[in-house]
């Protein structure tokens, strides 16, 4: 059973190294993590008033009963089928496997068959991903995925032991070709972002690193995008703007 919460697009893919490629998004339902420090508030269906990430609604299960259960990878592909008939039959247009965490998924037969389905069909997958979980590299296909991982910094307020799986990044760096790491920062949190990458990245192989800025309107984004700007400068890590919040703020579905 896959329990997704959202499939939408097309639209451009907002973030990280593939940043306005046209995308149809594959939203998972559940997150190992719900990331308080993220500071989102929110009220859940029975009336509790929570604090957590942007994508609480893929996160809570208390939302569990909004999201779409498919029985197998092909109801899920008929349904990205019906937004992508806009297309000419041969063009490949990227997926984005993104959550919640998706890869809480990964052990999952019809998950496997999903990824595999589009790898075949010559489709770029990106796996949006913590990076938290353990997972094997048994096939092929696995390999050509892009994985975009989001690891976490103690201002999410996780736990370090449960944030930073050093086995399972390396892992995806060794078997994969472009896979990446992406941060999302603000103005106050530079100093001990800055070391927490650097411990993160001495222990793993090297790979590009990518800052954005926290916020989730234009007006926030604006705020910290110069410090975060110099910040990569300074660390020669990359820096990449969130341009679905330029365009759109936190509007949910584009
Ligand atoms: S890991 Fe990502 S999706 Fe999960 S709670 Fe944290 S920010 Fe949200």
């Amino acid at each position: 059973m896959l329990e997704i919460n959202e499939i939408f697009g097309p639209t451009i893919q907002g973030e990280g190294k593939l940043v306005g490629t046209p995308s149809v998004f594959i939203r998972f339902g559940k997150c190992n993590f719900s990331c308080e420090g993220f500071g989102v508030e929110y009220e859940t269906p029975s009336g509790i008033k929570k604090c957590a990430c942007d994508t609480y609604y893929a996160v809570d299960t208390e939302y569990k009963d909004t999201w779409t259960k498919y029985k197998t990878y092909e109801e899920v592909v008929a349904k990205v089928d019906e937004l992508i008939s806009i297309y000419p039959y041969n063009y490949k247009i990227d997926i984005v496997i993104t959550g919640g965490e998706p890869l809480l998924y990964w052990n999952k037969q019809e998950f496997q068959k999903l990824l595999e389905h589009y790898i075949s069909a010559g489709h770029k997958v990106t796996i949006e991903t913590n990076a938290s979980l353990n997972l094997n590299f048994e096939h092929d296909y696995q390999k050509e995925l892009l994985f975009s991982m989001s690891v976490k910094l103690s201002n999410s307020l996780e736990p370090l032991k449960k944030r930073v799986n050093i086995n399972t990044l390396t892992s995806v760096l060794t078997n994969t070709k472009e896979s990446y790491l992406k941060f999302v920062i603000g103005k106050d949190f530079l100093n001990d972002a800055k070391k927490e990458i650097n411990q993160i990245i001495s222990s793993i192989p090297k790979c590009d690193v990518y800052l954005m800025p926290l916020g989730d309107t234009a007006d926030q984004i604006n705020k910290n995008c110069e410090d975060v700007i110099n910040m990569a400068i300074e660390n020669g890590f990359k820096y990449c703007d969130r341009l679905h919040i330029r365009v759109w703020d936190n509007k949910r579905g584009v």
